[in-house]
């Protein structure tokens, strides 16, 4: 059994336009470093299923789906927020993004493998439930979470977010659901402006600083999260995996490196031993500089495939 590998072609056809940092080369910067890392080779490759409207439902109102799918151009880009675009190759890559987290929920509660990581994009965590914003249209860890406690009777999931931004759209879904806790860190003041409340005893985020190095980070983690995580004993833990606050991503401030990445899943596999079999379902959100992106997921696999 090995770490399944989760994405869809239809994630690349995904285009907000030229320039846009939320593009489809992030996907081949991926796949291309696995590959020179030689890790390709000990991952099991899966398609991404269409998420269902029933699994969506879990999360977003019908409206709200609806305007999305009404929203889709069949040519060039509608704006359903200033930075958050369709192309007519939108509507399947969100569908695909959301259906990934189910699959990997499906398959590592099944034991079909110890732990997924979905490959994917649009990113959901800025997504509320019936608000798209920040690249993200459905919340994609969230309806991954639902799909957990629904569809498998999980009674308590961890969703843990170490993305630089503030996953103000989990956290606007989940707070003061007692089947979640929610812990993260994410720059401060910046995008998308809060965050610093913890508006439930369930939610468990951390602001940091610009010019914070991993040395904080790590204390942050050891300090806050593992206690609560340990505490809460998930059976499941999913990650927004974002790749943004590294040190050479010009989309935040925040200075981890990829030894940081590679810690603090190495730390989340530990408590995900302890109390949930092992099961981690890890789902890209950010990472815009495509080198430091591909290195820092690839060391992140490389712990959760103990390779
Ligand atoms: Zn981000």
């Amino acid at each position: 059994m090995t770490t399944a590998f989760i994405t869809h072609r239809d994630c690349w056809r995904h285009d907000m336009g030229a320039h846009h940092p939320e593009c489809p080369e992030r996907l081949g910067a991926i796949q291309d470093r696995l590959i020179a890392a030689g890790l390709d080779l000990y991952l099991s490759y899966h398609d991404a299923p269409l998420a269902e409207m029933e699994q969506l439902l879990r999360v977003h109102p019908r409206k709200y789906v609806e305007l999305v799918e009404a929203s889709s151009p069949e040519t060039g880009i509608f704006h359903l927020d200033p930075d958050t675009a369709m192309s007519p190759g939108t509507w399947q890559a969100a569908l695909r993004s959301a259906g990934a987290g189910v699959l990997a929920t499906d398959m590592v509660m099944r034991e079909e493998a110890p732990n997924a990581f979905c490959a994917i994009r649009p990113p959901g965590h800025h997504a509320e439930r019936a608000k798209a914003m920040g690249f993200c249209f459905f919340n994609n860890i969230a309806v991954a979470a639902r799909h957990g406690v629904e569809q498998w009777g999980l009674e308590r999931v961890a969703i843990v977010d170490f993305d630089v931004h503030h996953g103000n759209g989990t956290e606007e879904i989940f707070a003061g659901d007692e089947k979640v806790l929610m812990v993260g860190t994410f720059q401060h003041p910046f995008y998308p402006y809060c965050g610093t409340e913890n508006p439930a005893a369930n939610m468990c985020n951390v602001p940091i600083k610009a010019g914070t190095r991993g040395d904080v980070f790590r204390d942050i983690v050891s300090d806050v999260w593992l206690p609560r995580l340990r505490q809460f004993a998930p059976q499941l833990i999913y990650i927004s995996a974002g790749f943004d606050a590294h040190y050479e991503d010009d989309m935040g401030s925040v200075g981890l490196v990829e030894s940081d990445y590679a810690w603090v899943t190495e730390q989340l596999k530990a408590v995900a031993r302890e109390s949930a079999e092992g099961r981690i379902v890890s789902m890209l959100e950010g990472g815009y500089s495509l080198s430091s992106l591909a290195r820092s997921v690839s060391a992140h696999i490389k712990v959760l495939a103990d390779l």
